[in-house]
């Protein structure tokens, strides 16, 4: 039995479509979603990342602001920059591209956006306030993968949800989105020790790791629904995620694909995002 497949293109054009209808009403009245995005070198991933979030921009009709910086930007001059967006009236989201080049602070930098324009959700105020089960912005990876759940047709509340890995920008907030679902939830990460025992409990199975095939058939239950975060490049240039597709569908109950399933729907996550910054700071919302 093969598993429904959970088509994150088709979700994120269906997210998208309400956004700008969304972005329409709001600028009739008065009020105009802006996102900048600071990409800072040449990294030729962040370089595509950038360019399809300028093209969602363009889609929805919200304006986008693009700073393409050189890769010896200083710490300070990001700051600067920052702080300029921070105050710019027509900027309602800020986002630094990441990874920055080694040399600047990744954590500081997320620090000085100001928290009601930082549609990524990785100010530590957003991540605070998620902890803590407040309104706030969410991340727009783990926020896109509870869609792709519900759109599976599986409710979270009592199921055995594990998480495999534990960044800040996806697997913890991860855990927390689901946990805030009611999912019972394991975290597992580099140090788990026998990770296929874990997985195989979780009726939703989220991986987010960058590990090719780390998730294979074995380790998954039947009827499961599993969530493909990771995105790895293969020499030849294909991107694959963490979960081997060939064989997991053949247990799953239902599986995204990489690509056209997580990836989608962060971008159109990031355009919902985008729209509500200019809903609270037109103070629409509290
Ligand atoms: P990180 O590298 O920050 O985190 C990876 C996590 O995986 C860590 O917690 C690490 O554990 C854990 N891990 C590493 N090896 C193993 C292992 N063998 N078994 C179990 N856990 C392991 O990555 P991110 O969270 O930033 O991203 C994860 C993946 O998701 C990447 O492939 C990334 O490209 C992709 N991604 C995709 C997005 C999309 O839009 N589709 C958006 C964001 C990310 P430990 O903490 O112990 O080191």
């Amino acid at each position: 039995m093969g598993a429904k497949i959970i088509d994150g293109k088709a979700l994120a054009a269906r997210v998208k479509e309400s956004v700008k209808k969304e972005v329409e009403k709001l600028k009739g009245e008065g009020v105009s979603p802006g996102l900048a995005v600071i990409l800072v070198g040449e990294d030729p991933a962040s370089q595509i990342y950038v360019r399809s979030k300028h093209r969602s921009c363009e889609e929805l009709g919200i304006k986008s602001f693009q700073y393409h910086l050189p890769e010896k930007t200083t710490q300070d001059e990001l700051v600067e920059l920052v702080n300029t967006l921070n105050s710019h009236l027509e900027v309602s989201g800020i986002l630094v591209q990441l990874p920055l080049p080694e040399h600047l602070d990744a954590e500081a930098i997320i620090e000085t956006i100001r928290p009601e324009k930082d549609v990524d959700g990785f100010h530590p105020i957003n991540q605070g306030r998620l902890l803590a089960g407040l309104p706030g912005m969410l991340p727009c990876t783990p926020a896109g993968v509870m869609e792709l759940i519900r759109e599976s047709g599986t409710q979270v509340q009592g199921k055995e949800c594990v998480v495999v890995g534990r960044s800040n920008i996806v697997g913890k907030p991860q855990a927390l989105l689901l946990l805030q679902q009611h999912g019972t939830v394991t975290v597992c990460h580099s140090r788990t020790t026998d990770l296929g025992a874990v997985t195989k409990r979780a009726d939703i199975l989220v991986a987010a790791v960058g590990k090719e095939r780390l998730i294979t058939r074995e380790m998954v239950k039947p009827g499961a629904v599993v969530i493909d975060v990771g995105t790895n490049r293969r020499a030849d240039g294909k991107l694959v995620g963490d979960v081997d597709f060939e064989g997991v569908s053949q247990v799953a109950g239902a599986i995204t694909p990489v690509p056209g399933g997580v990836g989608p729907m962060t971008i159109a996550m990031l355009m919902k995002n985008t729209l509500e910054t200019a809903v609270v700071l037109a103070g629409r919302k509290h």
